[in-house]
């Protein structure tokens, strides 16, 4: 390099190294100098054009006046159910039937179509536009597909045989949402249970935009609040008519650590604070409040006891509540750590050589019990000598178990 630029200095030419060529760069110079016979303009031809006229079709099923069919079949865990709607400008002719017969789901679209068009000749409708959301039924039917599905060709022979006996029968897509009804319909028919107990009565659908009725119900507890015995022993010295000298005395050592403040009770703190009582209505709310409501942080329940507490609230299984309470919510459960830990800590068994293990087993309960009462054998076996230890006793329990063992 050197020696080239000590050459090219003597036509005051500077040399420099090629820098990394970036990929706008090719781009510019590519587009400042076009190459006549390079260009191709873009392909822009759609291979399925038919599906850009969806939109077109579906307002066709509302512009059309004649005849129109919906139908739909529903192959679903009850049953297989079909549905069809037949629709006039002035009426519409729901007709639902239930396959009793394992159907996969393109023959439960055969079917229903040929349902329909059957219910269509009976009413001798010859003018008619069939709609469905099953693709590959429209498509087989048209002989745009072909079909060589051996279940489907006879199926598709008897739908053609019975096109020919309508006038004008056309057969178009449509979008699944449009077929809402048809496929209510199906899953609906599919749910019955034939021969049902129940006489099915025709059915009506009506259209509600209001909700019925609002019932808004509230808790109204009429126990009286937990504190309600230390209150009126504090307010009159009374005791619950059915004391006996235990509760009495007991009432009298736990009121001594309350304070009544007109009808406020207030629990008195180590450090000479108050704490108001709540009942267990307040109790909920406050929990709620604090764990859940505006900026609750979703803390654990000894946590939720304190900043409870710490507000000035209390009543007496504070603690266990506060517990009981996080462990039901639902946030906490779906968003919580999944502690994986054992609940106790593990311990290693190591063995001096391998093998070296016991292996124990309890036997029992032997019924009938042995002359002495005995019921459970306790058997232990060494694993490498295979030395069997066995004794029999009464009961199981975890003094015999230890005693078995130091023996
Ligand atoms: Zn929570």
């Amino acid at each position: 390099m050197a020696k080239r630029q000590m050459i090219l200095s003597e036509f005051d030419i500077v040399f420099t190294t090629q820098r990394v060529v970036k990929g706008q760069t090719i781009a510019d110079h590519l587009a400042e100098n076009p190459r006549e016979d390079d260009y191709q303009p873009l392909h822009t031809y759609f291979p399925d054009e038919e599906i850009l006229f969806i939109g077109a079709v579906e307002d066709m099923s509302e512009q059309y006046l004649g005849w129109k069919l919906f139908f739909n079949g529903v192959p679903n865990s009850f049953g297989t159910g079909i549905g069809t709607v037949l629709v006039s400008p002035r009426k519409h002719y729901p007709a639902i039937a239930k396959l009793r017969f394992p159907c996969t789901n393109n023959m439960a679209q055969y079917e229903t179509c040929i349902f329909g068009l059957k219910m269509a000749l009976d009413m001798e409708i010859k003018d008619l536009i069939a709609f469905s959301d099953f693709d590959l039924l429209v498509h087989q039917t048209l002989k745009q597909w072909v079909t060589r599905d051996s279940k489907i060709m006879m199926y598709h022979c008897s739908l053609l045989s019975l096109a020919s006996k309508f006038k004008n029968l056309e057969l178009r897509h449509i979008l699944h949402t449009r077929n809402a009804f048809t496929n209510a319909l199906a899953t609906l028919s599919s749910m019955i249970q034939h021969p049902d107990e129940l006489v099915i009565e025709p059915i009506q659908i009506q259209l509600q935009d209001r909700p019925a009725h609002c019932l808004e119900m509230k808790r109204v507890s009429d126990v009286r609040p937990w504190y309600n015995d230390i209150k009126e022993f504090m307010k009159t010295g009374s005791y619950p008519p059915d004391a006996d000298s235990v509760v009495k005395s007991f009432l009298c050592r736990l009121s001594s650590r309350f304070f009544l403040n007109g009808e406020v009770l207030h629990k008195k703190t180590s450090d000479l604070g108050l704490l108001r009582c709540i009942n267990e209505e307040e109790a909920d709310y406050m929990m709620k409040e604090v764990h859940i409501g505006v900026y609750g942080p979703h803390m654990n329940g000894h946590l939720l006891a304190k900043k409870i507490m710490r507000s000035g609230y209390f009543w007496l299984i504070i603690g266990h509540d506060c517990v009981n309470f996080v462990r039901k919510c639902i946030k906490c459960q779906m968003q919580g750590d999944v502690i994986r830990a054992p609940p106790t800590e593990l311990h290693s068994m190591t063995a001096p050589w391998s093998c070296s293990m016991w292996r124990m087993d309890v036997i029992g309960s032997i019924d009938p019990s042995a002359s002495n009462g005995h019921q459970f054998i306790l058997v232990a076996i060494e694993y490498f000598t295979k030395w069997v230890e066995v004794a029999s006793y009464k009961h199981v329990t975890k003094k015999v178990v230890s005693d078995f063992f130091e023996k």
